[in-house]
């Protein structure tokens, strides 16, 4: 449990709104004014307040999230903790007394709105809490099926730690029948955890290939054939039509082309919605998540958002992108908050993940979707273990990801970064060293 956790309003001195003292509070922090507050209390949020913390920020910091949680990893949720090789304890970003040595309030409640004349936010309770500066650090959440059925229990979604337990309670034994309904990141890296653990797995996806969207479909169908060769059946062009329960728990699945499979667990990873509803209570833009400029600053000169629910313009690609990655919430997030504490930011970052599934370790650099590239090139056969993959568009490299070939960042984001167009033969010929097609500057 978090350690200043409490509900109710948290005490600013300089002005509040029925509040209550924290006891053990410092001395000095009684001259602390009503500083930042930061909603959201996962990876960005955490990650901004270290941040403010090391870049000397003084006043008071508040990071309200509404989990019973210290601020925590998601990634391992799906990954390790899945398959039982790590324990809960390893994915907290900092232990309670990180917190109450840097003097950053946990408040476990819900914003439900931002005041932006007033400069508070109103939380579930009933409180208020007033703030000088704002970070919306709010992450996204799973989008729920809408189908007959949805509510039987036993629909299992990807999360919280809450949801991973489950999940992993359902799978560890092995031997279950496990329907997954998306072939997406969270679909993939749970079919990989659940046949490793020994389970019966089909995985259902209304596209042609796994990861369509985000990979397109060589890359994608390089997943759908490890799947395959794991013994996962892939039901491709597949939409879920309803659920089938006995005595209010899901027993079936039944597709929308007639198909009925029978099954013990079912885990849905339908992707994933911005969370925006402080930032509409405060009428902020917001478009495909909370709008804000390379600073990170929404149209409010206070207000600020990170992570997965900020849409944020990138000045090497020129557009606003939205990323639900790990990496963009621990970096950006450090971003916002030197912003808010008045450095010149322009958050430039070559977008990152990574996932691991059965003995395939992939990292990927850039941005592309499905649309965003024209050409797609292996340099080496993933199929015998390790290879690189690059997303090109009218010859420019716009994204690169390894198969099992560690520490390929630097190189594949010179490319990335590279305003040259490249000779898509060299760049595929094993033999020619990828340093020599990089501008002698990024080479040097
Ligand atoms: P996701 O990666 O966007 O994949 C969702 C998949 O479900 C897509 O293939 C989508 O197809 C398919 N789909 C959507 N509606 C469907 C339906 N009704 N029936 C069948 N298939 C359907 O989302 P996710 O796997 O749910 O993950 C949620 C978020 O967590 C994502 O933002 C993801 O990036 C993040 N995450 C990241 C990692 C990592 O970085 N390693 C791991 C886990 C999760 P279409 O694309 O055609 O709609």
């Amino acid at each position: 449990m978090w350690p200043l956790a409490i509900s109710g309003v948290q005490r600013c001195p300089a002005r509040l709104i029925g509040t209550r003292t924290i006891e053990g509070r410092q001395p000095w922090e009684a001259h602390m004014r009503d500083g930042i507050v930061i909603v959201g209390a996962g990876q960005a949020g955490a990650r901004a307040a270290e941040e403010l913390r090391k870049q000397g920020y003084a006043e008071a910091i508040r990071l309200i999230g509404s989990e019973p949680h210290l601020p925590y990893e998601r990634p391992h949720l799906s990954k390790e903790y899945m398959l039982g090789r790590e324990e809960i304890e390893a994915i907290f970003i900092h232990d309670e007394r990180w917190y109450a040595e840097h003097s950053v309030e946990l408040i476990q409640d819900t914003v439900v709105n931002a005041d932006l004349s007033a400069k508070t936010v109103s939380m579930g309770t009933g409180a208020r809490l007033a703030f000088e500066s704002l970070l919306l650090t709010t992450g996204s959440e799973p989008r729920r099926l809408a189908v007959p059925g949805a509510e039987l229990s036993g629909v299992l979604y990807l999360r919280t730690i809450e949801d991973a337990r489950r999940i992993r309670i359902s799978l560890k034994a092995g031997g279950r029948s496990v329907v997954i309904v998306g072939g997406g990141w969270i679909g993939l890296e749970l079919a990989a955890a659940a046949r490793t653990l020994g389970n019966d797995v089909t995985v259902m996806d209304a596209g042609d290939v796994v990861l369509g969207r985000a990979l397109g479909p060589e890359a994608g169908g390089y997943f759908a054939r490890a799947h395959r060769a794991h013994g996962v059946q892939l039901l491709m062009g597949e939409q879920l039509a309803g659920l089938e329960g006995a005595e209010g728990s899901v027993v079936g699945a039944v597709t929308a082309s007639g198909r009925r499979l029978p099954l013990d667990v079912l885990i849905v990873g339908i992707g994933a919605l911005p969370r925006t509803a402080v930032a509409e209570s405060a009428a902020l833009p917001v478009d495909n998540g909370i709008v804000v400029d390379a600073a990170l600053r929404t149209g409010h000169p206070s207000v600020y958002a990170a992570g997965d629910v900020a849409n944020a313009y990138h000045p090497l690609f020129e557009r606003h992108i939205r990323v639900e990655h790990w990496d963009t919430a621990r970096m950006m997030s450090r971003a916002a908050a030197r912003a808010m504490v008045g450095q010149s930011v322009s958050y430039d970052r070559i977008p990152y993940f990574y996932t691991d599934q059965y003995d395939i370790s992939m990292e990927y650099w850039g941005s592309v979707g499905r649309a965003g590239f024209d050409q797609f090139v292996w340099r080496g056969d993933p199929d015998d273990g390790s290879a690189l993959g690059f997303w090109l568009q009218s010859g420019h490299v716009r994204a690169g990801m390894s198969i099992n070939i560690p520490k390929m960042g630097k190189l594949i984001e010179a490319l990335v970064r590279s305003n040259e167009s490249i000779d898509v033969e060299a760049l595929v010929d094993v033999d020619q060293s990828l340093e020599s097609m990089l501008p002698a500057a990024e080479s040097a």
